[in-house]
């Protein structure tokens, strides 16, 4: 049975600066399964089918459920390809080797817009801390399609394709990497998503 030491996970994280810094949150260690419990404690880590290596921490059973986060990788995976390519299976080997943190709260502090402009107070919905992790706020009820989800993918993307940065600044010019077509991806793999009721 796998077990993940996210408080370690994070630390490294935060030196590798993501777009936002953030506290750690999970200073227990937490055992991996295969199907939820409600009857266990929350954040519990489940494996996410079809994605060799892809855990996801969640903070209910149905935030998401794993077969819907299996899909909506599948679907992010399959559209990212046929857009901009994936020639050394960079982006592919990221995904099967990720953990997706699922929280039920925004954290306050600061990042980037979309366009790169510096934004010193407002509420964080998604961090890539590395090319391996990244977390999405999602709250009850909510479907994949409208959290940060792909956009923090999209980070995931960049980082594993440059192996340098996810490119924190989105569209500004401190980082290279993210362009206009990857603002309007989000747009249009969110809406597929959505059309699934993902
Ligand atoms: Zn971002």
């Amino acid at each position: 049975m796998p077990v993940f030491r996210p408080l370690v996970i994070a630390t490294i994280a935060l030196l590798s600066a993501g777009c936002i810094m953030t506290p750690v949150r999970h200073a227990k260690t937490i055992t991996g399964s295969r199907t939820c419990d409600n009857s266990k404690p929350f954040p519990q880590m489940l494996k996410i089918p079809n994605i060799p290596y892809g855990w996801q921490l969640v903070p209910d059973c149905q935030r998401p459920r794993p077969t819907d986060t299996s899909m909506a990788l599948d679907i992010f995976f399959e559209e990212w390809e046929h857009q901009f390519g994936d020639p050394h299976d960079r982006v592919r080997k990221a995904i099967d080797n990720l953990m997706i943190e699922w929280r039920d709260a925004p954290v306050p502090g600061g990042g980037y817009s979309i366009n790169g402009t510096k934004v010193n107070l407002g509420r964080i919905k998604g961090l890539t801390l590395t090319k391996g992790y990244m977390w999405v706020y999602i709250d009850i009820g909510q479907r994949i399609c409208l959290t940060s989800f792909v956009h923090e993918l999209i980070h995931v993307a960049l980082w594993a394709t440059n192996q340098r940065h996810g490119d924190p600044d989105h569209e500004g010019s401190l980082y290279y990497g993210w362009t206009l077509r990857h603002s309007n991806f989000i747009q249009r793999v969110n809406f597929k998503l959505c059309r699934l009721n993902l």
